[in-house]
């Protein structure tokens, strides 16, 4: 009952119903209407057959019993036919003499129908339908009513009618047109069935595959070569199982990483304590031990903030409050504070042209998208000949105003193949370069999420990062923000 199958097949056949019935009903009225022309056009010619046959008559004719049947003077054949009606009426309203399927009462019954609106002293011809109580059938007549003339003195009327349809052909073609209908409402129910059961083949078959993709892998996909509606929902249905294939790899490599991290500092942790249980130490041995400790739970820190933070970036929890924020004035706040950090890696810290920048923006957010950048840049290329420069601007583009802020460093850089993975979690171009297990309390450390994290703050802001890096020679990470145009707003970023 409920499945679409079986409710295109009902619509189908009632559809079809209702045209075919329709049409019938319009095959039967016309039949009727060209029955009932054809009748009235032979009673018109019969009656004037009987009129040219009257005029022939005298007064005598109507006192002569019995009347004979008139004949067509002209070609002497009978007027009436068979089922036909004729009377004589005298002007009294007397039946002097009728023929066919009738008796003296149906012929009074006859003229009344034809005589109701009529002026009984004064009548002229009336035709009308009429239906005598002819041996129990109910067959249609249509019947003529006229004045008798001779020598221009009424002598009474003829009561004449033919059958409207002579051959009984009415009740036949009802029956057959019935017939017809129950028929073709039948054929209609099988063939809808099997039409619908055919166009919903494909639906069962996407049907199938998905609950198989559902319990098996997400690998596999429908491929319904087709160029059709369902064609198009196959595609648009393999174009999302792709998306959630990515989504729960990528979910899954996250998990694995994250995990993965963890791992390393907590084995660190455990073979620290365990090395130092195992004996008696001196004091420097234990306090080192605790060293090592805080600084592999200082990394285990920093990345479960980060991880946390990137969870609620992803759950469109992070709510920006957005107000007008001049970024030259943060862009050297972050400076200022990473200075000493600076110092500590023997890198030369400079700042460039910083100009008034006014953007819409959270401050905390684009402070901690800088010190990122500014942190990566000073970890990286740390040394005695190390350099970052950290300047700010503005350019015109097709959008309206961009401000940008560049942190140029003279390190490692990065190699080219390397570029389109650097905004990707937990990607690190060599492990080895970030950290060193076991280093003292404070160093830095990273496992690839700091620019992720970047890029989506710039990104929630309307802008991006790009990178440019030449090996050997250092990098430039450039951020893009548009210029502010109004004032303090609120926005929950998804
Ligand atoms: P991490 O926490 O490891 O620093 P990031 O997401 O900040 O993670 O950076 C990803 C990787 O990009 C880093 O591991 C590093 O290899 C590379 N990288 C980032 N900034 C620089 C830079 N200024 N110079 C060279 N390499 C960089």
């Amino acid at each position: 009952m409920h499945s679409i199958r079986f409710r295109l097949a009902l619509w189908f056949v009632l559809i079809l119903g209702v045209v075919v019935t329709a049409f019938s009903g319009f095959i039967y009225i016309r039949q009727v209407r060209d029955l009932r022309a054809t009748a009235i056009a032979r009673l018109e010619l019969k009656a004037r057959r009987l009129g040219g046959f009257l005029r022939f008559a005298n007064r005598e004719y109507f006192q002569q019993t019995p009347l004979l049947l008139p004949n067509d003077p002209s070609s002497g054949i009978s007027i009436l036919q068979e089922g036909d009606i004729l009377a004589y009426i005298d002007p009294d309203g007397q039946v002097i003499k009728n023929w066919g399927p009738v008796d003296a009462s149906n012929v009074h019954q006859l003229a009344g129908v034809l005589l109701k609106d009529e002026d009984a002293s004064n009548p002229s011809p009336v035709m009308d339908y009429a239906r005598p109580s002819v041996d129990d059938s109910r067959t249609q007549y249509v019947v003529l009513l006229a004045p008798i003339f001779i020598n221009d003195t009424q002598v009474g009327f003829f009561v004449m009618g033919n059958p409207v349809d002579p051959g009984n052909q009415l009740p036949r073609l009802l029956i057959s047109l019935i017939l017809g209908v129950f028929l073709t409402m039948g054929v209609a129910l099988f063939g809808g069935v099997w039409l619908a059961d055919r166009a919903m083949r494909p639906v069962k078959t996407i049907t199938h595959a998905a609950q198989t993709i559902g319990e098996t892998d997400l690998s596999m996909r429908l491929n319904l070569d087709r160029k059709d509606e369902l064609g198009e929902l196959a595609y648009t249905f393999d174009a999302m199982i792709a998306r959630l294939e990515v989504a729960f790899e990528r979910q899954r490599q996250f998990t694995a990483d994250a995990s993965h991290e963890l791992r390393t500092p907590l084995t660190i942790i455990d073979l620290e304590t365990s090395r130092a249980l195992a004996s008696h130490r001196n004091q420097g041995e234990y306090e080192r031990v605790l060293k090592v400790i805080q600084s592999e739970n200082q990394f285990m820190i920093q990345m479960v903030t980060n991880l946390l933070t990137l969870a609620r970036m992803d759950a469109g929890q992070v709510v920006l409050q957005k107000q007008e924020v001049d970024l030259s004035d943060v862009t050297l706040e972050v400076v200022e504070r990473l200075a000493p950090l600076a110092v500590n890696e023997h890198v030369r810290l400079s700042v460039g042209d910083l100009p008034e920048l006014p953007i819409q923006g959270d401050r905390q957010y684009l402070a901690q998208m800088l010190s990122n950048l500014v942190e990566n840049a000073i970890k990286y290329s740390k040394g005695e000949a190390a350099r970052v420069q950290v300047e700010a601007g503005s350019r015109e583009t097709g959008k309206g105003g961009q401000a940008w802020v560049r942190v140029v460093d003279n390190g490692p850089g990065i190699p080219v193949e390397d570029l389109p993975h650097l905004f990707d979690r937990f990607f690190q171009v060599d492990k080895t370069r970030t950290r060193n297990h076991g280093d003292e309390a404070g160093s830095l450390t990273g496992v690839g999420l700091g620019l992720s994290i970047a890029q989506w703050i710039a990104q929630a802001h309307g802008g991006e990062i790009n990178v440019q890096s030449e090996p050997g020679k250092g990098s430039t990470f450039e951020v893009n923000l548009p210029l502010a145009a109004s004032s303090s707003t609120s926005s929950q970023v998804t």
